[in-house]
């Protein structure tokens, strides 16, 4: 893939935030279920909502595959590019912007994970419940570990409405 992307993303996410080495991709290219692994040719980890824009609208000009990454804990490779393109992480967004009493909603970044909710809420709103729940009883840790992002969009964990 061409430098002038990664010269690019550097400029959007900064260059920590952006890598193409194999040990990082590597990590990226597998999932803990499916046994399956994918190809990748950069990861960025955005920390805005701007970054992702800039992310998305590059992607979309060069016309490269762009994957959203919450906690990477689905089983059934979601997360695995089989075209390679850009693995768009998104944990550093993780901020409960605002939580409204009156009305019952949440405003957050994506990569907030449902544990944190739960957190924020049990100390704040101790009246107040997430609505959510999977096929059976999950075991608290793993409730700290998926992500905002795939249970609202892919709705992997069955909000109710
Ligand atoms: C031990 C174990 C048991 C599990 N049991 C269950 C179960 O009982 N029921 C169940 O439903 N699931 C289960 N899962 C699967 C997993 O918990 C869910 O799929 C969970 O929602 C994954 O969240 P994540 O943040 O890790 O998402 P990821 O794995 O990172 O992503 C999941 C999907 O969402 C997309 N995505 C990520 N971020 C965004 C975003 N910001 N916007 C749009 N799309 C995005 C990804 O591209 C991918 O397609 C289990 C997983 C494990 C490891």
């Amino acid at each position: 893939m061409k430098n002038s992307i990664l010269r690019s993303l550097q400029g959007i996410v900064g260059e920590e935030f952006v890598s193409n080495e194999a040990e990082e991709l590597f990590l990226y290219s597998k999932d803990l279920g499916s046994g399956r692994s994918g190809r990748l040719d950069y990861v960025v980890v955005p920390g805005s909502v701007d970054e992702v824009q800039k992310v998305v609208k590059l992607a979309g000009q060069e016309k490269i595959p762009l994957t959203p990454v919450g906690a990477g804990l689905n089983l059934s490779g979601l997360t695995i590019s089989a075209q390679g393109g850009v693995a768009i992480d998104m944990k550093r967004m993780d901020n409960i912007s605002e939580v409204n009493e009156s009305s019952r909603y949440v405003v957050v970044e994506a990569g907030v994970t449902v544990g944190k909710l739960i957190a924020h809420l049990k100390k704040n709103l101790p009246n107040y419940v997430f609505p959510c729940r999977m096929h059976r009883p999950q075991p608290p840790l793993r409730q700290m570990q998926y992500s905002m992002g795939p249970a609202i969009c892919p709705n992997t964990v069955f909000i109710r409405r």
